[in-house]
């Protein structure tokens, strides 16, 4: 059985158990952009989905807060994404995941910005050729970077020194998938990890959504390879190195908000609240907070 068909069928038999759980349902009080609304027009649309189903189908960021709540763990963005490739194939996508695959034709990713040269402004970093890699990826690149070497910084600090992956690792391609691009997903990721060489590989994200979509979606890396978060890697060094003594925590109080792909995605909490203790006096917890964090609502090609 498909993914769509086991999805669409767990959820036409249960009581829309995470009905309260999507951040665009809630937002938009509108029933057809709960999770069980959009799985189900997935089924009834089949191969030939109207734009009106395209548009619900964008309807998703991805939060994975559904599954959460799910006894059967249904992986909607994955049926949505997939929904969207067959409106991609019907010729009823909308028009900004075309544009998507056509950026990534043009300049291998789809910002606006020259990630290039971005990334050839920052120092290569000073880990060792077989050491682990931090991959550049196209969201803090097109931030100008300074993402990039505050996390080259903090892990030379920390005695665990990173190097940036190489230059062709600009993009792992995530959004030609959110885009409904699959083949092309694949295409770009084969080649970009095609480019990291035959040997194991450890890899180090800043964006959790990269390292999932690596670790679960790109064509399988050599065997012996690790792809983390930067959280998960900095903490791990962290625990070893310690802080300095002279360095004591800042006087000040901040709340941390996981990510959906974090949290949800990497099952990744305690990380970034360790790195956080050792930096700060006060961590406090929004209301919703780990597993159950609040979207951002930033992700998944979610329209304006
Ligand atoms: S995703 Fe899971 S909880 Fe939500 S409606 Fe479908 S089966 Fe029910
Ligand atoms: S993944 Fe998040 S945005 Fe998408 S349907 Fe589920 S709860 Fe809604």
């Amino acid at each position: 059985m498909n993914d769509l068909r086991r999805a669409a069928e767990l959820c036409e038999f249960c009581p829309k158990m995470c009905r309260f759980s999507c951040p665009v349902s809630e937002a938009t009080f509108r029933e057809a952009l709960s999770p069980w609304g959009k799985v189900s027009l997935a089924a009834l649309a089949g191969g030939s989905p109207e734009p009106s189903a395209s548009e619900a189908f964008a309807g998703c960021t991805g939060c994975l807060r559904c599954q959460q709540y799910c006894a059967h763990a249904n992986d909607v963005p994955r049926v949505l994404y997939a929904a969207r490739a067959t409106s991609v194939r019907a010729g009823t996508p909308l028009p900004a995941w075309t544009d998507v695959a056509e950026r990534f034709r043009v300049a291998g990713h789809a910002k606006d910005v020259d990630l290039l040269a971005v990334r050839r402004t920052i120092s290569a970093g000073d880990g060792q050729p077989a050491g682990a890699m931090l991959f550049a990826g196209c969201d803090a690149l097109e931030r100008g970077g300074e993402l990039l070497r505050a996390a080259l910084a903090v892990a030379r600090e920390l005695g665990a020194p990173l190097a940036l992956a190489p230059e062709t690792a600009l993009c792992c391609g995530l959004e030609l998938l959110e885009a409904g691009h699959p083949e092309r997903f694949t295409e770009h990721a084969t080649r970009v990890r095609g480019e990291l060489g035959a040997a194991p590989v450890h890899l180090v994200f800043l964006t959790p959504g990269c390292a999932r979509a690596v670790r679960e979606r790109w064509p399988a890396l050599p065997s012996g390879s690790r792809i983390e978060h930067v959280t998960t890697y900095l903490a791990r060094a962290l625990a070893t190195a310690g802080i300095a003594a002279e360095r004591p925590p800042l006087p000040i109080s901040v709340a941390w908000h996981d990510p959906c792909e974090l949290s949800r995605g990497l099952a990744e909490t305690t990380a970034p609240r360790a790195l956080l203790a050792a930096c700060v006096e006060e961590v406090r917890e929004p209301i919703r907070t780990g597993v159950d964090t609040s979207c951002c609502g930033a992700a998944g090609l979610l329209p304006r």
